[in-house]
């Protein structure tokens, strides 16, 4: 069935993702701050709606893809009221637990109903229409959100109620930071006790140091040709984004008091790294950094 839909923040990732929604048939209302932005989603079959609060007046169904918390946060202030009783609110953007719950609070008090909704994959899934979502709030919302979810991705997964969809990016994405440093460590060692990484890659990927950031995002170039340390390690996925998520984890690892030292020992070092030379870079690239400090 086909939809009108208001989708606010047409960047990066909510350009291409409102794109899949236009060719899956819907009606798409965009709007974003930077004209440029707004103009691109426009050639892709986005119609401008002049505003946030425009877009959403009419929509079935309000899709956000902003930078951070406080942007999700200030746009549902302006924007609740104008819509009609009872619109899904759908907020694809990665931000903090505490955040996504106060958007699920205030959606409701304003009688909307809402999912936090973050994704995995990128800008190339975002393109490709080959997301992973994973979702918080109620089944209702979830099975009325799946079909738009469909046309933008690949696999959604329900993962519970409001703010649990960020739990499982932030949870899933800290175990990605370590196991890279883990890995970039590995070979950096590796190197400096006269292993050649294709050596170390095929011991390791087929034992129990196997994992996604040694096999699909090798950190050194050789081993998976189409890893960005390869392509001079362009990204895929950006340090700075990288150093958000798991700043975000540690956020909710001191207020909930869970020790995850990994985690923010982890995210001291990309911060440190996304405010350095990997600023553009692919956060494999973090090896680099590992090697420099290391004297190599
Ligand atoms: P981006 O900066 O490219 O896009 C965000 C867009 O929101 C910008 O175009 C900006 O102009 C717009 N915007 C900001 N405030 C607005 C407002 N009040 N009204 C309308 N538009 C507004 O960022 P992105 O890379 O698309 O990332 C968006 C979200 O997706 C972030 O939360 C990010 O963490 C998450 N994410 C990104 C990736 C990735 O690879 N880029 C992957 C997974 C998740």
């Amino acid at each position: 069935m086909t939809a009108t839909l208001a989708f606010i923040g047409l960047g990066h990732m909510g350009g291409p993702m409102a794109a899949n929604l236009v060719r899956a048939g819907h009606r798409v209302r965009g709007h974003d701050t930077t004209p440029e932005q707004l103009a691109a989603a426009e050639t892709a079959g986005v119609e401008p709606a002049g505003s946030a609060a425009r877009a959403v007046a009419d929509a079935d169904a309000v899709l956000t893809m902003l930078p951070a918390g406080r942007h999700v946060l200030d746009l549902y202030q302006d924007v609740l009221a104008a819509a009609r009783p009872g619109t899904l609110f759908v907020d694809c953007s990665t931000i903090a637990v505490a955040d996504a719950r106060t958007a699920h609070a205030r959606a409701a008090a304003a009688g909307m109903r809402m999912l936090d909704a973050p994704v995995s994959g990128g800008v190339v899934g975002a393109e490709a229409g080959t997301l992973t979502f994973m979702a918080g709030g109620g089944p209702d919302e979830f099975a009325e959100a799946e079909p738009l979810l469909a046309a933008m991705g690949r696999r959604s997964v329900h993962c519970g109620g409001p703010g649990a969809g960020q739990a499982a990016k932030i949870c899933n994405n800290m175990i990605l930071g370590i196991s890279m440093i883990a890995v970039s460590e590995a070979f950096v060692l590796g190197e400096s006790l006269g292993l050649t990484p294709q050596a170390l890659y095929d011991v390791a990927a087929t034992s129990s140091g196997q994992c996604w950031a040694l096999t699909t995002n090798c950190p050194v170039p050789g081993p998976v040709p189409t890893s960005p340390a390869n392509h001079d390690y362009r990204p895929g996925f950006a340090a700075p984004l990288m150093a958000k998520d798991l700043r975000l984890a540690a956020d909710a690892a001191r207020s909930g008091g869970v020790r995850t030292e990994l985690g923010l020992c982890a995210a001291e070092l990309y911060q440190a790294y996304a405010q350095g030379a990997g600023a553009e870079a692919d956060f494999s690239g973090i090896v680099r950094d590992i090697r420099r400090r290391s004297g190599g």
